[in-house]
């Protein structure tokens, strides 16, 4: 399928800006040898239009929706990809969704990481996974909440097919930049309260914190991922 050049051009500009804020938030944050991951969300745009944004250079991909995620990897199957599976996953979905390898930065619940063990288990490999924790108390939010996290680390460390590899968290909808900071700055420490609990299938490297409006502050308080969605397709009509 063909697409306007002016689109491919428009998403190459978005990428190049966000790229830049990505570097001197990290800058900022004192930790610049630390690589970021950007994970362009592609959740807005149809297949076509995600195939541009791994062209300008990004090869890490975000759905949060299963079905869309199994019909994207299918449509850029042709593209070097590596996905990851940003939102909330049912049991009977893990399937048909590791066919895809993502990383699922969504677990957050037991029954749901025993069935990713099973099928990763089924399949003979292992599954990195991140727990993704409530950070803002908004009763609508999926996750964890922080201090339910370390109960479940004796069943976990009996999962030999799912390796935990850190944590996941959205800031507050209603929350304002400076109560944002805080919620992100939780979810690092946390982490760091966690890292002398970490066993062999536990590790605590990954904090994927920060959308398109406040990246910035969460690779400022420790971010190692971002999920980028609108500010990626910024003028781009999907
Ligand atoms: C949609 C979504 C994003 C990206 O959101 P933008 O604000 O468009 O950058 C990131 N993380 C999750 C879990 C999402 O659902």
């Amino acid at each position: 399928m063909s697409t306007d050049p002016a689109i491919a051009a428009r998403i190459r500009e978005n990428l190049a800006r966000v790229n830049n804020n990505i570097a001197a938030a990290n800058a900022r944050s004192g930790r610049s040898d630390n690589p970021i991951t950007l994970v362009g969300v592609t959740k807005y745009v149809e297949p076509p239009i995600a195939r541009l944004l791994v062209e300008a250079g990004v090869s890490n991909l975000g759905e949060s929706r299963p079905q869309e995620l199994w019909r994207k990897n299918e449509a850029l199957a042709d593209l070097n990809i590596s996905w990851h599976l940003i939102g909330h996953l049912q049991r009977n979905k893990v399937r048909r969704s590791l066919e895809c390898s993502p990383l699922i930065h969504s677990v957050d619940n037991l029954r749901l990481l025993e069935e990713i063990n099973r099928e990763s288990a089924s399949r003979g490999n292992v599954t990195d996974v991140l727990l993704e924790i409530n950070i803002s108390g908004d009763a609508a939010k999926h996750g964890l909440l922080p201090n339910d996290v370390d109960s479940l680390f004796p069943s976990i460390t009996k999962l030999d097919h799912v390796q935990v590899v850190g944590l996941m968290a959205m800031s507050g909808l209603e929350s304002d930049r400076d109560q944002t900071r805080r919620e992100f700055a939780s979810l690092r420490d946390l982490s760091e309260r966690l890292r002398p609990k970490c066993s062999h299938n536990i590790a605590m490297t990954e904090l994927s914190m920060g959308m398109s409006d406040d990246y910035e502050i969460a690779i400022e308080e420790g971010a190692t991922i971002v999920r980028i969605g609108s500010a990626l397709f910024e003028g781009v009509n999907p």
